[in-house]
C-alpha cells in the first residue's frame, strides 16, 4: 500500500479476518446467554465483525510533509479534533477531542493531516496513555520538529458504564517533547491554545 508509512512510529499492519471474527461473536452471545438464531439477533455477528474491523482500521493517507520555504517558526496547533478508540482492556470505546501541535523545524505538514494521524494510531486496541505518546512520537519522526505537544481530552465507556466514575468523566494525557516541554512560554502557549474553548 503506503510504504512511506512504514517507519518505526507506524503501526503494525494488522490482517482482519472477518469469517473467524463473525464466528467468535456468535459464540459470543452464546456465551452471554443470548441466542444468535433469535429474531433480531441473526444479523448480530456480522455487524459486530464489521463494526470491529472498522474501527480497527485506519484510513491509509499519504503523509506529505513540505519544507518550511517562509521559516515559520511559531507553534502549529490544531485543537479539539475529535477521535475514538477502543480500549485494549475491554474493547468498549474511549471517545473525546486530541489537541495537537508541533514547533516546525525544516519540515511542516497540512493542518488537516494532524488529525488523520490522530486516527491512524486510534483505529487500535489501546489505551490512552501509548495513543497520545505514538500520536508525538509519529511527529517527531516526520517532521523533526523543535517541539511537539499533544493533548488527549476523552470519556472511556469501560469507566463511566460501569460506575466507577460519572458519566462524561474525562482522562486528560498529554506528551510534550522538546521546546514545548523544556520551555515554559511555548509549553504554556500550547496549553493555552490547545485547550482553549470554542464558543
Ligand atoms: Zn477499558
Amino acid at each position: 500500500m503506503n510504504l512511506t508509512l512504514a517507519t518505526s512510529a507506524d503501526p503494525d499492519l494488522r490482517t482482519i479476518d472477518r469469517p473467524a471474527a463473525r464466528r467468535a461473536c456468535a459464540d459470543l452471545l452464546r456465551a452471554l446467554g443470548a441466542d444468535p438464531d433469535a429474531p433480531g439477533l441473526t444479523d448480530t455477528p456480522r455487524r459486530m465483525a464489521e463494526a470491529y474491523a472498522e474501527m480497527l482500521t485506519p484510513l491509509p493517507f499519504e503523509p506529505t510533509t513540505f519544507p518550511n520555504a517562509d521559516g515559520y517558526d511559531e507553534l502549529v496547533v490544531a485543537g479539539s479534533i475529535p477521535f475514538h478508540s477502543l480500549c485494549e482492556h475491554h474493547l468498549l470505546p474511549f471517545h473525546g477531542v486530541a489537541h495537537v501541535g508541533y514547533l516546525p523545524g525544516n519540515r511542516i505538514i497540512g493542518l488537516s493531516k494532524l488529525g488523520r494521524v490522530v486516527e491512524l494510531f486510534a483505529r487500535d486496541l489501546q489505551v490512552q496513555e501509548r495513543l497520545t505518546q505514538q500520536i508525538a512520537d509519529w511527529l517527531d519522526e516526520h517532521l523533526a520538529p523543535r517541539g511537539v505537544g499533544v493533548v488527549l481530552e476523552a470519556e472511556h465507556l469501560c469507566m463511566s458504564l460501569r460506575g466507577v466514575q460519572k458519566i462524561g468523566a474525562r482522562t486528560v494525557t498529554s506528551a510534550l517533547h522538546g521546546l514545548v516541554r523544556e520551555d515554559s512560554r511555548t509549553r504554556q502557549e500550547f496549553l493555552d491554545l490547545a485547550t482553549r474553548r470554542i464558543g
